[in-house]
């Protein structure tokens, strides 16, 4: 594939969320792959409001980024995957009352995943693992139900790789044939504040990898929002009630955002993801 460069130096034009996914790919080269043993990675995202400072696809560029690392670290163990190009039409509820939400209903969702699936099953894919790009509870039970119902009577099993809390959150049975579990252990004792959307964290990974799209000026002058888990609780609410929790459309500290944060966060993501794949794979 190409080599262009990721991340790239501060200020520059980041890859498009089409790097190194099948869309850059001939179907010769698919099938190819396929014939290969290939596994098959996928993100979900959304398009969502994330402040006046990143831009509505964060959501979809951070889990791609995350997938292109994933893809990287799986070659140097010798196995080969190709990623299905992002899902960006998930379902919004926390951030559903700003502008650029783009609502999308849990069933519409789920038939599209699973056609793509069964689509995918056909083309002789066995193996196909999705990872989430946001944290909307609603979004993420409708990934899961698309691996089960995609996985039922196909040729091919559907897993989703998600964060441990988030399952446990979910309900779902962190033995189910349909998710794989990872966690990533914190790299500081926890902060007084959480930051949670489109805060420190969301803000780092985009200025490590797609800096073009950050309005870092605006991020720069953003004042921390300072606020903890019963805010978060009431956020939760979704529509006006998170509207009124957080005004800005952020929840944590954008100004604190570094690259080198970001791209240290994905790359232990994608360590860990490797890591858990490898197991679910031998
Ligand atoms: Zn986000």
């Amino acid at each position: 594939m190409n080599a262009r460069k990721n991340p790239p130096p501060a200020g520059a034009a980041g890859p498009s969320i089409f790097e190194d996914t099948m869309a850059e790919m001939t179907y010769p080269e698919v099938e190819a792959a396929i014939g290969r043993g290939a596994i098959a990675l996928w993100s979900m995202g959304v398009i969502e409001q994330h402040g006046p400072h990143l831009p509505t696809g964060t959501d979809v560029y951070i889990p791609s980024a995350r997938l292109r690392a994933v893809k990287r670290l799986l070659a140097a163990e010798g196995i080969e995957s190709i990623i299905i190009p992002p899902f960006y039409w998930g379902v919004n509820f926390v951030s559903a009352s700003f502008p650029a939400s783009i609502k999308v209903r849990a069933e519409v969702m789920i038939e599209l995943v699973v056609d793509v699936i069964k689509s995918m099953a056909a083309d002789g894919v066995r193996r196909l693992f999705c990872i989430s790009g946001h944290n909307d509870r609603a979004h993420n039970e409708a990934i899961f139900q698309a691996m089960c119902k995609g996985s039922a009577g196909s040729a091919a099993q559907a897993c989703f790789i998600c964060e441990e809390a988030i399952l446990r959150r979910l309900g779902i049975d962190l033995g189910h044939a349909c998710v794989m579990p990872f966690s990533v252990p914190p790299e500081a004792p926890p902060a007084p504040f959480l930051d949670i959307h489109a805060g420190e964290w969301e803000t780092s990974v985009m200025l490590a990898f797609n800096p073009d799209v950050v309005r870092q000026d605006t991020a720069r002058g953003l004042p921390p929002t300072n606020l903890g888990p019963d805010d978060l609780a009431e956020w939760r609410k979704g529509f006006e009630v998170s509207r009124r929790v957080t005004p800005g459309g952020y929840f944590g500290d954008p100004a604190a955002a570094t690259a080198e944060r970001g791209r240290r966060s994905i790359e232990r993501e994608a360590a860990a993801i490797v890591q858990g794949l490898k197991h679910r794979l031998a």
